[in-house]
């Protein structure tokens, strides 16, 4: 499996972080061995002192597909859950200053958290949600998807003329604003709407 990340598709994100808001979906890859599952504790790497959170809503394929169009990609996709698009923005910033790609500050083991999933029938407008993120319980992340720049279907169908998904194959949709370091010691907790997605801490 792979899993497929969305950049700036939040007007707010993309400008805190002085980028331009994109016409096209922005995408990049982290490999399976950035999985974190199961609420295990994130350890804090070495290589980085200044590790951000990216809350970021998750979509898993169901089924295989390519160059999907876009008002059939809701076949695609039966569950919906939530993640952290962990990123080294010191790495990411010398990335970007030298014009080199990002997966030095992005595909680093661990660097994608993972929680439960919801069923699509759980949500009464996939359009409209809100999910949230606390840190040591003080809400430090909050994003509705009515927010995106580029909706679930959008993003399957915008991939899939590139890369062909596969059953299993995770994308993280992009975060909201309010990204922000994390630190030894911090609990961090997932929400879409009062549903708990995950619960774990950084060691
Ligand atoms: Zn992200």
């Amino acid at each position: 499996m792979k899993i497929i990340c969305i950049g700036r598709n939040y007007i707010d994100h993309a400008k805190e972080l002085n980028n331009p808001v994109p016409k096209e979906p922005v995408f990049f890859m982290k490999p399976e061995t950035s999985l974190l599952l199961r609420n295990r504790p994130f350890f804090y790497p070495e290589f980085s002192q200044d590790i951000h959170h990216e809350l970021e809503v998750v979509v898993r394929i169901s089924k295989v597909g390519k160059h999907i169009q876009k008002e059939f990609a809701k076949n695609y996709y039966e569950e919906i859950g939530l993640g952290i698009d962990f990123t080294a923005r010191d790495l990411q910033a010398a990335a970007k200053a030298k014009g080199l790609p990002w997966e030095i500050a992005k595909a680093f083991d661990n660097a994608a958290p993972l929680g439960k999933f919801l069923p699509k029938t759980h949500f009464t407008d996939l359009k409209n949600f809100d999910f949230s993120l606390k840190i040591n319980s003080e809400i430090r992340q909050e994003g509705n998807s009515r927010d995106m720049i580029f909706d679930i279907d959008t993003i399957i169908a915008y991939i899939s003329q590139f890369v062909s998904l596969k059953m299993g194959d995770l994308i993280y949709t992009g975060t909201p604003a309010g990204v922000g370091p994390v630190s030894i010691g911090d609990r961090l907790q997932g929400f879409i709407g009062e549903e708990e997605m995950f619960n774990f801490q950084v060691k």
